[in-house]
């Protein structure tokens, strides 16, 4: 039942009980009342025939009295009992009478002047009794009779009344009882009804909304009323639901954009970094801390692929090594995998032994690519609770826009140092690099040899096989070079059809043979030219000694220019070390 008409029965019912009790007391009041005025008129009526009675018994003794002595006395008394009897007539238009004795008076009425007339004849005429005997038959006898009669009756009636109104006075009590009992369970189950269906609700409400307006969303209001209480609770649970949902989405977003914020905060940082930093190294190992930092990882690895110059790893703990991850990561196929089909991965489910403390229990793999030849492998380990989705696209963002800048600056790094046409160090490095191992040298007591080189007959070639092939054969030398020599060796384009080697930590008979293998590599290649025809290209070799020949750097590459001048002189296609040519 609504709480509406809930409070429409309350009032119903209060009404209904009002008006009952009123009903009720309207009417034994009346009734009361009506026995109480009945008896004042039966009282009044016995008093009014009491008097009558009297007065007529007296009229009659002083009259009896006066014709015995006529004494003036008696006169007085007579005169004076007549005009009490005309005063009581007058009287009865005070009360009620009923017929009979309406009757009575008014007999006595119309005929008190005859009456009176009758007594004055007694009074002036005492000897003539007979009107005497008229009054006494008449008034006297007839009249009292007919007050005795009445007079009985009112008795009568006054018992009769009296016993009425005492049965009505004892109907009261009980029918008070009755109400005020009726009136008493009414209010009690009227208080029932509002303090368990209307006060209760209404306070479980206020309390559960008092936990909801402190925030503790969580709390649901039960309530089963039927009414607009129950209505009021439900409203507020779904308020509660829909504030809970609300702010659970703009915490999310929230946290979505501090994570956004730290990202850029992140990236901005490193990006700073690379343009103020031209060391390869330092700017991916910091990649990878940078990366680790990110996604609050324990450790990250980077493997860094350069098309046709090899892998470089990089790790931010020594333990964390690149054979351990080949093995497990790669299960020892790392690198051959193609790397383009690598897919960004996550496992949160990981047991390698790292070390003796501890291990790698998740990783996430991120492949990235570039527009130039760079690739990376960037993975990162351990992070509290696992990696996420969000994780994910969190570091693909990040690792993509970091690698795409690390790509451009390593391709603008290697612009500078390396030469167009061949890919080999430029002139300029090649100073700045002998400057750097002469030093090395001298600290640490090593030799160090130059070798320049010269392809023979170029000018020839040229001319008889244009510029275009001669640019072929000239990164066709290179490669050859390049791809015979240690790592710790720096190969440079010297000039036009030059080529200069630094060959540090090498001894007299190892510098020689370089040199050999590498004319004899170039002799025995196939040149092809204007698609099947093969041409024969050469190459002459000069080589210094630091610091057998020199410690000199000008001197020393001279020294190599004149050793290959001499190789020149001798007929082309040899090899010279300058000490050599210095015997002769
Ligand atoms: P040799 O060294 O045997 O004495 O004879 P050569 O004909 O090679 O003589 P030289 O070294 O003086 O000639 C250099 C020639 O190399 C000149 C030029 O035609 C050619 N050359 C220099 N740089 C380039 C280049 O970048 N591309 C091409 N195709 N040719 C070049
Ligand atoms: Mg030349
Ligand atoms: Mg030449």
């Amino acid at each position: 039942m609504s709480l509406v008409n809930k409070f429409r029965l309350i009032n119903f019912v209060i009404i209904f009980s009002f008006l009952g009790a009123v009903l009720l007391s309207y009417k034994t009041n009346t009734g009361v009342f009506q026995k109480t005025n009945e008896l004042a008129n039966i009282t009044k009526e016995l008093d009014f025939l009491t008097s009558l009675k009297t007065t007529l018994t007296n009229l009659n003794l002083h009259l009896n009295n006066y014709i015995k002595d006529h004494s003036m006395q008696e006169k007085e008394n007579i005169l004076k009992n007549f005009q009490e009897l005309e005063q009581l007539i007058v009287r009865t238009k005070d009360f009620k009478l009923d017929e009979d004795e309406m009757k009575m008076v008014s007999y006595l009425r119309e005929n008190i002047s005859r009456f009176a007339g009758y007594v004055n004849n007694i009074i002036s005429k005492p000897e003539k009794t007979s009107y005497y005997y008229t009054l006494k038959e008449e008034l006297f006898k007839k009249v009292s009779e007919d007050i005795n009669k009445h007079w009985l009756e009112d008795i009568e009636k006054v018992s009769r009344v009296q016993a009425e109104s005492k049965k009505t006075s004892e109907r009261i009590f009980p029918a008070y009882i009755v109400l005020l009992l009726s009136l008493l369970i009414i209010a009690f189950t009227i208080n029932r009804i509002i303090s368990k269906r209307i006060i209760k609700p209404l306070k479980i409400v206020t309390d559960e909304s008092t936990y909801l307006a402190g925030g503790d969303l969580d709390r649901r209001i039960t309530i089963k009323t039927g009414d607009e209480i129950e209505t009021l609770a439900d409203n507020l649970n779904k308020m509660a639901e829909g504030l809970k949902e609300k702010i659970e989405a703009l915490e999310h977003a929230v946290k979505k954009e501090q994570r956004v914020v730290r990202e850029l905060a992140i990236l901005n940082e490193f990006m700073g970094f690379i343009s103020s930093e031209v060391e390869i190294d330092t700017i991916l190992i910091r990649f990878a801390e940078r990366s680790r930092d990110l996604l609050k990882a324990k450790y990250s690895a980077l493997y860094m692929i350069e098309e046709g110059s090899g892998i470089r790893f990089y790790s931010t703990d020594k333990t964390l090594s690149r054979d351990l991850l080949d093995d497990f990561i790669f299960k020892n196929d790392a690198l051959n995998t193609n790397i383009d089909l690598l897919q960004i991965k996550r496992d949160n489910n990981l047991q390698i032994k790292l070390n003796n403390e501890s291990y790698l229990k998740n990783m996430i793999l991120v492949p990235v690519g570039s527009t130039g030849d760079l690739k990376c492998i960037l993975i990162l380990f351990n992070k509290e609770g696992g990696f996420t989705q969000e994780d994910e696209d969190s570091i693909f963002s990040f690792s993509f826009q970091a690698f795409q800048t690390i790509s451009l600056q390593y391709e603008l790094a290697r612009l500078a140092t390396t030469d167009g046409l061949t890919g080999l160090y430029n002139h300029r490095m090649f100073q700045e690099r002998l400057d750097e191992e002469l030093i090395r040298a001298k600290r640490y007591k090593r030799k160090l040899f130059i070798m320049m080189i010269d392809i023979d007959h170029f000018k020839r070639f040229n001319d008889t096989y244009g510029h275009q092939t001669g640019d072929e054969v000239l990164k066709t030398v290179a490669r050859l070079i390049k791809g015979n020599l240690r790592n710790i060796d720096f190969p440079a384009r010297y000039g036009g059809e030059e080529f200069i080697i630094i060959l540090p930590e090498t001894e007299c008979n190892d510098a020689l043979m370089v040199g050999e293998r590498l004319r004899k590599l170039v002799e025995n290649y196939s040149f092809f030219v204007n698609e099947n025809e093969k041409a024969r290209i050469t190459i002459s070799v000069g080589i210094s000694c630091y610091p057998g020949d020199s410690m000199d750097k000008t001197e020393l590459i001279k020294m190599a220019d004149e050793a290959l001048y001499y190789a020149k002189k001798m007929g082309r296609n040899r090899v010279y070390l300058y000490g050599d040519i210095k015997k002769v």
